[in-house]
């Protein structure tokens, strides 16, 4: 048989365009398709009004990983944004990530010292030793004040089950620190792409074929004739057919306006944490550039149910999801000719850095060398 690419690579976000990258670099011949009409998947990003929006949701590049850092680095420049999101509860404002001025906001305390004494009288009395779940976790790291202000209503809304029933590793994404210091990331490089992430992905895709419009999943046979091998990025139960059930997903829903004014909130991010208000956060994507233009671009976030058929954007990963992931993860080493990849490809709660090396490791298993 005469296969006209190396590898058919479905999906053009940031993982299959790393790969493709790579590979083309090596010589190899690529093929990328994907179901939408564009392509760097949920990293997309467009202008409107002047104003870079973020379409899928706000991305912040941070890493601590120097060699991944080095790697975009290749591709755009990045500003000096530093992510410092307010928390809303009812009207009331507090910084994050939960910080000293989170718990000065809280609790009137000025020493770290009587932050964590005031932290401490509030695990003791939860009577909370070894966190099981996420609401013990949270508790645990920063009392039940901020628990019940900032993470309760939050967490509920965003994964749409209660916090004792979802995994404690989602609260540790989040820094605690008992300092003034209101970055939301403890990463040591951070910052928003010049030119938005859509121009670094088509950077990554020169040189090879680009389809859009095409789901792959409709027409598998036609191409495992077309490629040697297949880089898959799409959810891993989906392209099993969901032969053992789905997979749990969140979904998102964005609701995007062009406003009269040139500063809405004053922030590019304000998180609403109270149980009653329906969207999860409001972004102002002009202040991720320090925009200037006359009029914003806002978009309100809210979380939603997944169901078959509709966009996956965060893996549900409690144990019993994990379990299900497993016996899929066992058919895909069946596949032999196709590497799956990504955060539906790997059902993981990556972030852009962690897909980037996620995808330079594949590169190094594939072709057996360092990355050029
Ligand atoms: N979180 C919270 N309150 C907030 C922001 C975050 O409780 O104001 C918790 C929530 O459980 C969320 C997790 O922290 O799922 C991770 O938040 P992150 O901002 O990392 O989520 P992402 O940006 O990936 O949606």
């Amino acid at each position: 048989m005469i296969f006209m690419y190396d590898y058919v690579i479905v999906g053009a976000g940031l993982y299959g365009a790393v790969f493709a990258h790579e590979a083309t670099k090596r010589g190899k011949k690529c093929l990328v398709l994907d179901r939408r009409d564009h392509v760097a998947g949920n990293i997309y990003t467009e202008e409107i009004e002047g104003i870079r929006v973020h379409r899928y949701g706000a991305h912040i590049f941070h890493t601590s990983d120097k060699t991944v850092w080095e790697y975009v680095n290749r591709f755009a420049n990045f500003n000096h944004y530093i992510n410092a999101p307010v928390a809303n509860y009812k009207g009331e404002l507090y910084n994050l990530p939960f910080n000293m001025n989170t718990f000065n906001r809280m609790w009137g305390v000025i020493t770290p010292t009587e932050a964590q004494a005031k932290i401490a009288a509030q695990i003791e009395a939860a009577g909370i030793t070894e966190p099981a779940n996420l609401e013990e976790q949270a508790i645990a790291l920063v009392g039940t004040d901020i628990y019940e202000k900032l993470i309760k209503g939050y967490t509920e809304k965003q994964w749409g089950r209660p916090c004792r029933e979802l995994p404690s590793f989602i609260i540790r994404r989040l820094p605690v620190r008992f300092v003034y210091d209101n970055n939301y990331f403890n990463d040591r490089y951070q910052g928003i792409p010049e030119g938005g992430y859509t121009a670094i992905v088509e950077k990554m895709l020169e040189g090879s074929d680009v389809c859009l419009g095409v789901d792959f999943l409709l027409e598998k046979e036609k191409y495992a004739k077309v490629g040697k091998r297949v880089v898959f990025t799409g959810c891993i139960d989906a392209y099993f057919d969901y032969c053992y059930g789905p997979l749990q997903y969140r979904n998102v829903r964005f609701e995007t306006e062009v406003l009269d004014t040139p500063n809405y909130q004053g922030n590019a991010v304000i998180n609403y944490t109270d149980r009653e208000t329906p969207y999860t956060r409001v972004i102002e994507h002009k202040h991720f550039e320090f925009g200037t233009q006359k009029k914003t671009v806002i978009s309100r976030e809210y979380s939603a149910d997944w169901k078959v058929g509709d966009e996956a954007y965060y893996p549900v990963n409690n144990e019993e999801n994990q379990q299900l992931y497993l016996r899929y993860k066992a058919l895909a080493e069946g596949e032999k000719n196709v590497l799956f990849g990504g955060r539906l490809g790997e059902y993981k709660y990556y972030d852009m850095d962690k897909v980037i090396a996620c995808a330079l490791d594949a590169v190094k298993r594939e072709f057996g060398e360092e990355c050029l």
